[in-house]
């Protein structure tokens, strides 16, 4: 199923009589194709659970609509929604065992829904089985460990095949070795069942890890929508930029003269096609190559070697970072006693951004010309 959010906006009003109302989301705008998988992202406050709210109706929107398929539903109320909801918090009922827990939304199914207890006893062990705990139906809620509990609550959520399953930082309160097997098994089942699934993490790894496309979000505004490897290689302006990647972009005070990226009175890099002007330069930890004759010379401050690859950590004084980061391929030879390091860059792991308002992205890093988003 579908679901189209139209122009979708709320608004909730201040606490007190001078502040100002808060805009959870601002004018949300965008179709979710049927059968995939989106990540919503963004730090904490950025409006990602009350985008959910809004879409299992759980919270009116103050404007705009929803529509699942060709159905406006945004006056419809949760139950006849067709919705499944997970919680970071499992919020299953501790006295119900697992299955009495799974079977709970089948209970009150009312009319022609109604079905006989073996239907009922039989769509809960499909969903149990499809979260693998079909061995734990008859333990209590405390009987299990965190993991567990989580399967349990999402086993509730499918038992009525909803249109449209939302997950609600699902993952946050287990330890981080089952929160990657957890994660996997969440993408498994969504393509399994092909149900239409919204995702909401504020771990941009996770996101990027099982979403077909990822909603970068900020203060309740969309900053960017797009296939995870898009977003990371094309940011749209600085935020989402530093918001995805581990280590993150490393971001430099720069200048763009005579088509050249400078770093203080160094040229370290041509860009093509960018009118001379001051930039915030980003570079991916990955976009650096060792090179002894490079342009770009950084004070070594450590070199930490992780297995695959070596991590090299420098400071300079146009950098907004404490360190820099740079990430190279363990057959490097780095001289950990050396004062400097140099490096020449990648071109496609660097990016220009501007210097006004949200530092929109100018440059993506392609040679090509032609590619330079220009302002105005
Ligand atoms: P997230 O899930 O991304 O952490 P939320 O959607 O919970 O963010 O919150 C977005 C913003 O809306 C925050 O500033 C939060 O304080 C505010 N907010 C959320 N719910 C309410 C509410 N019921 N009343 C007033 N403000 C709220
Ligand atoms: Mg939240």
């Amino acid at each position: 199923m579908k679901v189209v959010l139209d122009h979708l906006t709320k608004r909730f009003p201040s606490r007190t009589k001078k502040g100002d109302d808060v805009i959870a989301v601002n004018d949300f705008c965008f179709e979710i194709p049927d059968g995939k998988l989106i990540g919503l992202l963004g730090p904490s406050g950025c409006g990602k659970s009350t985008t959910l709210n809004l879409i299992c109706g759980l919270e009116p929107p103050t404007d705009g609509k929803i529509f699942f398929g060709e159905d406006d539903v945004t006056r419809l109320p949760p139950e006849n929604r067709g919705v499944g909801l997970v919680f970071q918090n499992y919020a299953l009922y501790p006295h119900l065992t697992v299955q009495e827990n799974i079977l709970f939304p089948l209970q009150n199914l009312k009319g022609e829904n109604k079905l006989s207890k073996q239907d009922m006893l039989e769509k809960a062990m499909q969903a149990a089985r499809l979260v693998q705990i079909e061995g734990l139906m008859e333990r209590k809620p405390s009987e299990l460990s965190g993991g567990q509990q989580q399967r349990v609550a999402i086993a509730r959520a499918l038992v009525k095949m909803p249109k449209v399953l939302l997950l609600d930082e699902p993952l946050s309160n287990l330890d981080a070795r089952l929160r990657l097997q957890t994660r996997e098994e969440i993408r498994r089942i969504q393509q399994e069942t092909g149900i239409t699934t919204i995702f909401v993490t504020h771990d941009q790894d996770e996101a990027m890890s099982i979403s077909d496309m990822i909603v970068v979000m900020k203060d309740g505004i969309v900053q960017q929508i797009g296939a995870p490897q898009d977003v990371y290689d094309n940011p749209t302006n600085l935020f989402v930029a530093t918001f995805l990647g581990t280590p993150p972009i490393n971001v430099f005070d720069a200048k763009i003269k005579n088509g050249e990226i400078c770093i203080g009175d160094r040229a370290v890099m041509p860009a093509p096609g960018i009118r001379d002007q001051d930039a915030v330069l980003g570079i991916r930890p990955e976009g650096f190559i060792l090179d002894q004759n490079g342009p770009l010379e950084m004070k070594l401050n450590r070199v930490e070697v992780m297995g695959r690859d070596t991590s090299v950590v420098s400071t300079h004084p146009a950098s907004r970072n404490a360190q820099v980061r740079s990430i190279i391929s363990a057959r490097n030879q780095v001289d950990k006693n050396a004062e400097t390091v140099r490096f020449s860059l990648i071109p496609d792991k660097v990016k220009v951004f501007s210097v006004k308002g949200e530092n929109a992205a100018l440059w993506a890093g392609s040679l090509e010309s032609g590619r330079a988003h220009e302002e105005e």
